[in-house]
């Protein structure tokens, strides 16, 4: 039972996985955002059937799991439609993932929120003791998105700035991991804010 829980964010390709890789060898839980995402709308979860009655049945799929392609089109063009989708989907996500946190046997945990600044930090998810920023300069992000996801150049640019600039996510960040050199330097910083979180966890309990 964790009540000490860190929200760990970062744009995209600044080295989130990697980092939350290296707290889970640690022994830190990490519970993640992306992940509950696609866990609320499993074909019977009563997320998918708000969805479907919202949307139409024409969202689902012959086995009865969400047609994302579909979905995404759906809400692209339609402002109103996204709102509506994250209204049922986003408290869904964030309760999901606060509820594994909170029974992680590991003495603090991690939530791993992509999107935390985006969506509105701290206020969104009261249950953060803590926010941890890994950070990497747009130009490194750029790099490494080309070389993990092999898109185009115009892609990748376009993907990092439709999030929040880097400063908006520092202003938000309690804790900052920079990670624009070897993966190796990540390491250092790991250890170092895993005992801080310990120090913490044991002070809160
Ligand atoms: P995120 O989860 O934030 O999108 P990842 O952890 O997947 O980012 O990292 C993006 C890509 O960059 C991955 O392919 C990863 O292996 C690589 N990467 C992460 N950190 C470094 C680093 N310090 N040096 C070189 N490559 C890195």
């Amino acid at each position: 039972m964790s009540n000490f829980i860190v929200g760990l964010t970062g744009g995209i390709a600044s080295g989130k996985s990697e980092v939350s890789r290296r707290f889970e060898t640690l022994g830190i839980t990490v519970a993640d955002a992306d992940l509950a995402a696609r866990e609320v709308v499993a074909p019977g979860s009563p997320v998918l059937a708000q969805i479907a009655a919202l949307f139409g049945d024409e969202v689902l799929q012959a086995d009865g799991s969400l047609d994302r392609a579909h979905l995404r089109q759906r809400i692209f063009a339609n402002p109103d439609d996204r709102r509506a989708l994250e209204a049922i989907t986003h408290p869904a996500i964030r309760a999901r993932v606060r509820a594994q946190c909170e029974g992680a046997a590991s003495p603090y945990a991690i939530a791993a929120i992509p999107l935390l600044t985006e969506a509105g930090g701290k206020p969104s998810y009261p249950w953060l003791q803590r926010i941890l920023a890994v950070d990497a300069p747009v130009a490194v992000q750029h790099a490494r998105l080309l070389k993990r996801d092999a898109i185009t150049s115009q892609l990748a640019e376009q993907m990092i700035q439709a999030q929040a600039s880097r400063e908006q996510r520092l202003a938000i960040a309690d804790d900052v991991i920079v990670n624009d050199g070897h993966p190796d330097a990540l390491q250092a910083q790991v250890e170092a804010l895993d005992a801080r979180y310990r120090a913490f966890a044991d002070a809160a309990r």
